[in-house]
């Protein structure tokens, strides 16, 4: 069964290309700057364990044009790697905001859109974006399924003593105002790879999963379900990130809009592009962040510290909401790559039986890895996030 995978942003679109006999990645890649005058187009083939990587420069005016040049890239006679695009057995479109309508991966139809339109508020950003990858796969592969698979599903297993805020009541009926928490693919995929490898079965582990990326989550798993999560209502909740404040007390927005110039709007840009490592440091990619430490730069220093403090207090927490923890996994460019991120993230926590071993941590591999002290009581595991394969899997359960 082949699967096609999208990820429609506002300027981007990646796709990925599975065939789900063997699990494995045909082809895929990412256009980036749609709509400017010069897109970034790249493309990966996989033939037999090899990479051909293609990169291209060129106008992409917009989704549309993009997901057809992907399509004719498909099928090229000589780089392409199937024959016809009807041999697509069905799409998985990634969501990012289902709000309560969703608890799991969903056929499209015009209702299910119309829930993602109704959700928009939610993420403004972010829906309108995915929706319109649907449409344009609606329209350039008709006759093949569209599955929606939602960021937010993964945690609407919350009970509401985490999911809801203590404002009135009524602004959640009202208005949905609650937690809904994000990259909820990402931590289905780590808790069940996780489970293989503790040789657990899902409904029996209890793991904090951590996903430091550009954007953070942390997320409490209990018998293998989302107990509570560090996002919020937003992608800006919980640790900081890149170039996002992560929780800050509310009262700090109100003061800001007193007593500066800055409209909302502009606010917004603070929190959501000017804030987290870079508002510290000025530098928000952390491999530039350590390089800048090490020669000295105290902000870069002390953005390091901040970040793996907050780590470090989400691990204590969940650590308590959960009681008994089986594993904490660490996945995503920081959490995969960041041996300096890990071990402070843990460090003095062999209080909760979390021990890690110096030189497992410092190892570097792309496929998952331990790195807990023998005598630690919890594992502690490396897994590369994969939220496309997950994406696939969850389309297969629908159209299988
Ligand atoms: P996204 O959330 O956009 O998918 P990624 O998961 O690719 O992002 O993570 C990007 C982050 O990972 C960046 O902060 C980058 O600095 C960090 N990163 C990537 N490789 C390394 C590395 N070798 N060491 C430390 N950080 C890394």
């Amino acid at each position: 069964m082949k699967i096609l995978v999208i990820n429609a942003g506002s300027s981007s679109l990646k796709y990925r290309l599975f065939d789900m006999d063997d699990a494995s990645v045909m082809t895929g890649g990412v256009l980036e700057r749609i709509g400017e005058a010069s897109a970034v187009w790249t493309h990966t083939i996989f033939i037999q364990g090899n990479k051909k990587k293609l990169v291209r420069k060129q106008e992409i005016k917009n989704h549309k044009i993009g997901l057809y040049l992907v399509a004719g890239q498909i099928v090229d006679p000589e780089t392409g790697v199937i024959d016809d695009i009807a041999q697509i057995d069905a799409i998985g479109h990634r969501v990012v905001q289902g709000g309560e309508a969703f608890g799991s991966a969903i056929l499209i139809d015009h209702a299910v859109k119309q829930a993602i339109r109704d959700n928009n508020p939610l993420a403004p950003l972010h829906n309108p974006p995915n929706l319109i990858g649907i449409e344009v796969a609606e329209e350039l592969f008709p006759g093949i399924p569209n599955i929606a698979i939602f960021d937010t599903e993964f945690h609407q297993t919350m009970p509401p003593k985490a999911f809801l805020y203590a404002l009135p009541h009524e602004y959640y009926t009202q208005f949905k105002i609650r937690r809904y928490g994000f990259h909820g693919t990402s931590h289905k995929y780590i808790s069940r790879q996780a489970a293989k490898l503790l040789g657990k079965n899902i409904d029996d582990v209890n793991l904090i999963t951590i996903h430091l990326g550009n954007g953070c989550s942390i997320c409490a798993v209990e018998k293998g379900k989302c107990k509570d999560t560090s996002m919020g209502m937003t992608p800006l909740a919980g640790i900081m990130m890149g170039t996002r404040t992560g929780d800050i007390d509310p009262a700090i927005i109100g003061y800001l809009l007193k007593h500066t110039h800055m409209s909302i709007k502009e606010l917004d840009t603070v929190l959501n592009k000017k804030s987290g490592l870079k508002g510290i440091c000025g530098l928000n990619d952390m491999r530039d962040i350590h390089e800048a430490a090490e020669k000295g730069n105290r902000k870069a220093a002390l953005a390091v510290d901040m970040f793996c403090y907050q780590v470090k207090k989400y691990i204590g927490a969940y650590a308590a909401v959960l009681g008994n923890l089986d594993a904490v996994i660490f996945t995503a460019g920081i959490g995969e790559n960041d041996d300096i991120v890990r071990a402070k993230a843990c460090e003095n926590l062999s209080f909760l039986g979390i021990k890690i071993d110096p030189e497992k941590n410092r190892l570097k591999q792309s496929r998952p890895f331990a790195i807990h002290a023998r005598d630690s009581r919890v594992q502690v595991w490396v897994i590369p996030a994969n939220e496309e394969l997950q994406i696939a899997k969850e389309v297969m359960q629908i159209v299988r």
